[in-house]
This record gives structure tokens, C-alpha cells and sequence, in this order.
């Protein structure tokens, strides 16, 4: 299989992180005989540095030519102080947008040698496997008018949360899509209790669930399906929900498994290529220092061979060379604990690598 990856490492442990999981794909791709490549991109800060825009016109061509996008992160703290519209973040926002990329997956699955770094106990993250999947392009966070205004002397603000149907029906289709390959159950999350979209989103999730007859449907309200997920997040297959819910749900999620080092994501469009990264930022405070952890990185490359080009054993190999070098007792500093052996960003690339051998 010949593939065009579009890697943008953005700044800071983004650079690092993207190198090692760059190693592993070439690895991959000499072991099953694939022709990987890789064209890189400016985003973010070092693309104000050296572009002058967060998100250069040549960098939206290289991805609107390539087969899927490999992200490591942006920003710091040399470009906060920047105009908004100059600041990192608006070069992801930018290419959300520009790639139509509606949905946002992020998978939460359970490391038994992480289980010590969770700040839930072992029996009650012990077997999580759950995917989050949120609307990435809508809803509050796009929504117009979002401004304040004065009414009658008093100063009031208002935000709004606007969606289209189609909007909602193609990220529920694809929660379904999705929970076809796995155990067949979708927990639809809202607040139909009080807000009109969140009846909508229902109404929308109940009609598109009839055309998936072996795939279980359950509606839960925001406010429940937070507690749930501390309580007992083994209960969650395929989660879908809006944009802004997704937001918080998706990062209380991602501490289950103990570390922002560990989780990958993938934002998809409906035509176009995906985008892959880890969830993790730029981490200013350990950049440059080869400290950082590769593995949401790497683990994004597997989701990028899986859900992109269709390679499950590929992507398989890459999570058991993961799961095999944590079970041997490597960890990098953000998984540390007493008895393993600490390695650095490139030594646990080698460690991945020998392990996929
Ligand atoms: P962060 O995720 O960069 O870091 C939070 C903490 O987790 C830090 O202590 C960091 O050292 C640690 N950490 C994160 N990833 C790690 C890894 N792979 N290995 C080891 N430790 C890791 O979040 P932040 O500190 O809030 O933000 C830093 C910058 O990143 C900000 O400019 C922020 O806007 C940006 N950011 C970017 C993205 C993205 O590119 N998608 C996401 C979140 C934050």
C-alpha cells in the first residue's frame, strides 16, 4: 500500500513526540511491505515564526492532498501574549474548519500495568474500553450571536447553540458505524430535560438508531453521564454527544487511564483525510528536554492505520509492542512508579520498535 502522510509537529514536545512515532510507521512499513510518506508541515507557533499565521496556505494544501494527517500539538508560552488571531490555537480551530473534520474519537482503554496511576481504583477502571465520540464543528463554541450586549440599561451576555439536523444525524450515524465493530452499544448523552437541542439530538439519535437493529441505544443527561464515568466507567461503549459536552466528558475520560502521555484521537470528515494526534499539548514545561512520552503519539499512528487506511493488523502489532513494553516495566517520567526502569522519549521509541520486531 503506497500512503501520504502529512505530519505537522507543531511546537514544543510536539516535535519529539512526532519523531519517534514516525520511526515506528517506517517500521511498520518495512515489515508489511507499505510505502509510507511523510511531507512535513508548519502549525501553530513555529508557524507564526516562520510564516507569519498560525495555519499557512501550504500547509492546508499539503493536508488537502494527503491520505491522513499526523499532529503533535501547539503552543507556549512565547505566543501567548500574540493577538487572538495570531495565537497557536487558531491554526487547529483553522484546520478543523478548513478539513470539515465533524467529529472528534477519542478511545479510553484500560493498561493493566498503568492501573497504579489512575486516580480510580484498579477494580473500577480494570477492562474500560470505551470511545468517546464528539461533535467537533458546531454547537455553542460556533454559534451566532456570541457577544454582549446592553438591554434597558443592563449589560447581558448570550452565546448560541445552533446545529443543523444534518449536523447531529452524521455524528450519531457514525457513533453507530462505529459501535458496529465493537460491542454493538451507543449511550447517547444530552440534557433533553431542558434544553430544545438536546430534544433534537434525541429525536435525531432514536431515527437513526432503527436503521441499526443490532446496535443498543440508551440516552443518559450530561449531568448523569459525569458521574457515571467515575462511578462506573466500564458501563460505556460508544458515547456521542455534542460538541460542548463532549468537550468536558471527553477530558474527565482521559484521566482514567492515568496519563494525558497515553491517549490518542482522531478528528474525521466526511470526505476528506483524517487527522490524527495525541490529546495531550504542547507541554512547555518538559519540551526539549527528550522526557516526553511518545506513546499517545505513537498509538495515534496505529488509529491513523486503522481507521484511515484500513490496516488492523498493523495497527494491532503497534498497541501489543505498546502494552508489552509497559508490561516490561519501562515508563517515561509522567508514568514513573518504584520498581520500573525510567527511559527517555528515544529510548522508549527503541523499546517499541525491538518490541514490534
Ligand atoms: P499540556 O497537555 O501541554 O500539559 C499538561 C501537563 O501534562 C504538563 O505538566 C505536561 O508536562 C504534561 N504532559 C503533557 N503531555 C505529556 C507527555 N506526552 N509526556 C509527559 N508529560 C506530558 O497542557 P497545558 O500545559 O495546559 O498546555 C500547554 C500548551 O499546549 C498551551 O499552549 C496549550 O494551549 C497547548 N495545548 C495544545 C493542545 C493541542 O495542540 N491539541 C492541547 C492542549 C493544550
Amino acid at each position: 500500500m503506497e500512503k501520504r502522510i502529512a505530519v505537522l509537529p507543531g511546537d514544543g514536545i510536539g516535535k519529539e513526540v512526532i519523531q519517534g512515532a514516525i520511526e515506528i510507521l517506517q517500521a511498520i512499513g518495512e515489515r508489511y511491505n507499505h510505502q509510507f510518506s511523510f511531507t512535513y508541515g508548519e502549525i501553530g507557533g513555529s508557524a507564526v515564526d516562520s510564516a507569519g499565521v498560525p495555519l499557512p496556505d501550504e500547509t492546508i494544501s499539503l493536508c488537502k492532498e494527503s491520505d491522513a494527517i499526523l499532529l503533535g500539538a501547539v503552543g507556549g508560552p512565547k505566543w501567548e501574549t500574540l493577538p487572538v488571531h495570531l495565537r497557536p490555537e487558531q491554526g487547529l480551530l483553522k484546520i478543523r474548519k478548513e478539513l470539515n473534520l465533524f467529529a472528534n474519537l477519542r478511545p479510553t482503554a484500560y493498561f493493566a500495568s498503568l492501573a497504579d496511576s489512575s486516580p480510580l481504583r484498579k477494580e473500577v477502571i480494570e477492562g474500560v474500553d470505551m470511545l468517546m465520540v464528539r461533535e467537533l464543528t458546531g454547537g455553542i463554541y460556533f454559534g451566532k450571536p456570541s457577544e454582549r450586549r446592553e438591554v434597558e440599561g443592563k449589560e447581558v451576555v448570550v452565546d448560541t447553540l445552533y446545529y443543523e439536523r444534518y449536523e447531529i444525524e452524521r455524528v450519531i450515524k457514525q457513533a453507530f458505524e462505529l459501535a458496529k465493530t465493537r460491542s454493538k452499544r451507543v449511550t447517547s448523552v444530552d440534557k433533553a430535560n431542558v434544553l430544545e437541542s438536546s430534544r433534537m439530538w434525541r429525536e435525531v439519535a432514536i431515527e437513526i438508531s432503527k436503521d441499526y437493529p443490532d446496535v443498543t441505544l440508551e440516552h443518559m443527561l450530561v449531568d448523569n453521564a459525569a458521574m457515571q464515568l467515575v462511578r462506573n466507567p466500564k458501563q460505556f461503549d460508544v458515547v456521542v454527544t455534542e460538541n460542548m459536552f463532549g468537550d468536558i466528558l471527553s477530558d474527565e475520560a482521559s484521566v482514567l487511564t492515568g496519563s494525558l502521555g497515553m491517549l490518542p484521537s482522531a478528528s474525521i470528515s466526511e470526505n476528506g483525510p483524517y487527522l490524527f494526534e495525541p490529546i495531550h499539548g504542547s507541554a512547555p514545561d518538559i519540551a526539549g528536554k527528550n522526557i516526553a512520552n511518545p506513546l499517545a503519539t505513537i498509538l495515534s499512528a496505529a488509529m491513523m492505520l486503522r481507521v484511515s487506511f484500513g490496516l488492523q493488523e498493523e495497527a494491532d502489532a503497534i498497541e501489543k509492542a505498546v502494552n508489552a513494553v509497559l508490561d516490561a516495566g519501562y515508563r517515561t517520567g509522567d508514568l514513573m512508579s518504584e520498581g520500573k526502569t525510567k527511559v527517555s522519549t528515544t529510548e522508549m521509541v527503541q523499546q517499541v520498535k525491538a518490541a514490534l520486531a
